[in-house]
């Protein structure tokens, strides 16, 4: 059997090289890091329900025309995605004050936004993600001002998808984070969604209770991680209703 090129390893994802040019394997992992990576622990199952969970919005953005680099998913913990060269901004899009904004700005979280705001952070972890400006973007040529166009209707088509299907099954989408990656057609770049979307890089909120049901849960040390992402997979059907919670999820290969 023949090892695997490991072309990244991140915090709750390790990318290896795809079994054709211009794929990559994306595997899910259950280690989850809060703070910069300052809180860790391993989350036995986090990485099965992202996986599938991500599936389930990637495919729905793609049926939808918002182009994504999902291609299918392999196995319990392993997806095929299209290689792409990731923008190096976390854009960040908003419909209730909560998180950092809302600690900036002083404001109760949970109070809806006039509209949805857009933000962007630099990828860098040594710097923890820092707040940017459209300005730095451009001015450091992170992106020009046509991706900015783009990426900003990305983000909000991507906003409008997820906040629908989460009102469908009871939960608000207060914010969440996508990350955006460039791919070449011969002489044209596209930008698509990349990286992953499931609860580790949204806050969900059930609408009726206000539990949370996102990384926060982690965060804040509100109780079970597994618990609350088996919750909103079992609401979106992509695990039978009566499923437990997926503490010791079998690998099927
Ligand atoms: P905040 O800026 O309030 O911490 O985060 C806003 C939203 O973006 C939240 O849904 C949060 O989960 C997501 N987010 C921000 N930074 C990161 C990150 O580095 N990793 C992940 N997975 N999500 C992030």
């Amino acid at each position: 059997m023949a090892r695997r090129k490991k072309i990244y390893e991140g915090k709750a994802k390790t990318l290896y090289e795809g079994p054709e040019p211009g794929t990559i394997v994306q595997y899910f992992k259950d280690d989850a890091t809060a703070f910069n990576a300052e809180k860790k622990d391993v989350i036995e199952g986090k990485g099965v329900l992202n996986n599938i969970l991500s599936e389930y919005f990637m495919t729905g953005l793609n049926n939808i025309g918002v182009p994504t680099h999902f291609i299918k998913r392999l196995n319990m913990r392993e997806q095929l995605v299209r290689a792409c060269e990731i923008v190096p901004l976390e854009v960040i899009v908003r419909n209730y004050a909560a998180g950092t904004m809302a600690k900036r700005l002083g404001m109760d979280e949970g109070t809806q936004l006039p509209r949805p705001i857009v933000e962007y952070c630099l990828k860098d972890d040594k710097l923890g993600d820092p707040l940017v400006t459209e300005e730095h973007i451009a001015a450091f040529g992170w992106a020009s001002q046509q991706d900015m166009d783009d990426i900003l209707s990305l983000a909000l088509r991507v906003n409008d998808f997820l906040a629908g299907v989460m009102y469908g099954v009871g939960i608000k989408l207060i914010d969440f984070k996508i990350e955006i990656g460039r791919v070449y057609d011969g002489d044209f770049m596209r930008l698509i969604v990349a990286d992953e979307i499931s609860p580790d890089s949204c806050r969900l909120w059930d609408i009726e209770t206000g539990q949370k049901l996102d990384k926060d849960v982690f965060r804040r040390d509100l109780g079970s991680l597994t618990d609350a992402y088996t919750e909103v997979a079992k609401r979106l059907g992509v695990l039978p209703k009566g499923a437990t919670p997926m503490a010791k999820p079998t690998l099927i290969n």
